[in-house]
């Protein structure tokens, strides 16, 4: 939760100078890019306008065998083989082929960090001019810079603007408790358009509520949601959530994680999709700083990676629309008939290969690496 650490007043000095690579965001995608170029001998800055992990971004709940291969393995504070789906009129319950892990989001990312060798600092970015980045504490630049700040796209000529923009819009509380399942709620009570969820994470739970229609305000369903468990509405966190692709290039500028819009439609699941395209956007930077690649050439190849799933995200935006269409009952005895073990198995295998943990643990990252491999 929100510790406040980053520099203040006379602490926050002029910050400016040449880099090899400018990561701009040290959440998910930008430490995953990092990741990549350990070793490399490039000369890497990182800046955040918080200090490494200091403020939660998400649920954090993702695939246990991505943490694993992750190196994270130790943030994680629960593990769950079922996902509980609760509707008005019936609970499915599917028993997951794969597991799900709730972590804690300051240790994830002090582990992420640990395996980097670049420099931090945390600087606000403001905007940039051609390869040179515009920060409260100063002007940096660098021949290769990463946008890794989430769904503002802050270093594009062309921003979102919500609600007019592709976005869902998420809010939670983190009550102290616990819990046993990892539960979700398609409830038109809470959210016309979206679901719920509470999430445990060992000694405190997650409870919030999402919308696809960025129009609709959650606070009071989410407060609402809290209230119905017997929760606490305490200590809120939200964010907007992108739910469409995006060019993962453009101005020389390469875009990772919810700046790239790699957060997956319907199911708001964008940190494995953060850790896959910034492994691939920092197997792209590395072959460049150990001059097997020319700049242009990484872009082109990176871009056409992360447009080569632009079907996955175009097929999960299009349920992401039907579900709230179906009438309840009909939904419920649809989820109910979806419980077949062979089902649940073939349907969440898939959703797992469009960013499939394989892809961080092969090839290995101090090798040379050939031309990237779709995880599909
Ligand atoms: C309420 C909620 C719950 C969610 N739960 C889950 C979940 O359980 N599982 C899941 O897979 N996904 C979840 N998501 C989606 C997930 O959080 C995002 O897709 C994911 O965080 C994207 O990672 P990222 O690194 O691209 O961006 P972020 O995690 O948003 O990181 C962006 C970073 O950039 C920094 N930054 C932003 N602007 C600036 C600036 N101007 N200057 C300097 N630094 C800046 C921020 O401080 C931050 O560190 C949830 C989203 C919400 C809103």
């Amino acid at each position: 939760m929100p510790r406040r650490a980053t520099k203040r007043g006379a602490e926050r000095t002029p910050l400016a100078g040449d880099y090899d690579l400018l990561v701009c965001g040290a959440s998910f995608a930008g430490l995953a890019v990092a990741r990549e170029l350990a070793g490399s001998g490039a000369r890497t800055l990182i800046i955040d306008r918080y200090e490494i992990g200091e403020r939660q971004t998400s649920a954090c709940a993702a695939p246990t065998e991505w943490l694993e291969a992750m190196g994270v393995g130790a943030s994680m504070r629960q593990t769950f083989d079922t996902l509980v789906v609760n509707t008005p009129h019936a609970t499915a319950r599917f028993h997951l082929p794969w597991t799900f892990s709730t972590f804690d989001y300051h240790e994830l990312c002090g582990l992420l960090w640990d395996q980097c060798d670049a420099e931090f600092d945390t600087a606000t970015v403001n905007g940039r001019s051609a390869t040179t980045v515009h920060t409260d504490r100063g002007a940096i630049t660098a021949p290769l810079v990463v946008d890794a700040l989430g769904w503002k796209r802050v270093l594009s000529a062309s921003g979102y603007q919500p609600p007019a923009a592709p976005l869902s819009r998420g809010l939670e509380v983190h009550p102290f408790g616990a819990g046993d399942e990892l539960e979700i709620w398609i409830d038109r009570d809470y959210v016309p358009a979206g679901y719920s969820w509470s999430f445990p994470a060992s000694d405190e739970v997650r409870v919030g509520v999402g919308s696809f229609d960025p129009r609709f305000h959650v606070r009071e369903p989410t407060v609402r949601l809290a209230q119905d468990l017997e929760r606490e509405a305490v200590r809120f966190q939200g964010n907007w959530i992108p739910h469409k692709l995006r060019a993962a290039t453009g101005d020389g500028i390469f875009f990772v994680g919810d700046s790239a819009g790699h957060c997956l439609p319907l199911t708001a699941e964008g940190i494995r999709t953060a850790f896959y395209f910034g492994i691939a956007c920092g197997r792209e930077l590395r072959r460049v700083v150990e001059g097997r690649a020319e700049p242009a050439t990484a872009r082109r190849r990176y871009r056409d990676f992360s447009a080569a799933h632009e079907w996955h995200f175009r097929w999960m935006l299009r349920v992401q629309k039907l579900v709230p269409r179906v009438p309840p009952r009909l939904l419920a005895a649809a989820l109910k008939g979806m419980e077949r073990g062979s089902f649940v198995d073939w349907s969440f295998g898939h959703y797992l290969r469009i960013a499939h943990p394989s892809f961080a643990r092969a090839p290995s990252r101090k090798a040379q690496q050939p031309e990237l491999q779709l995880a599909t």
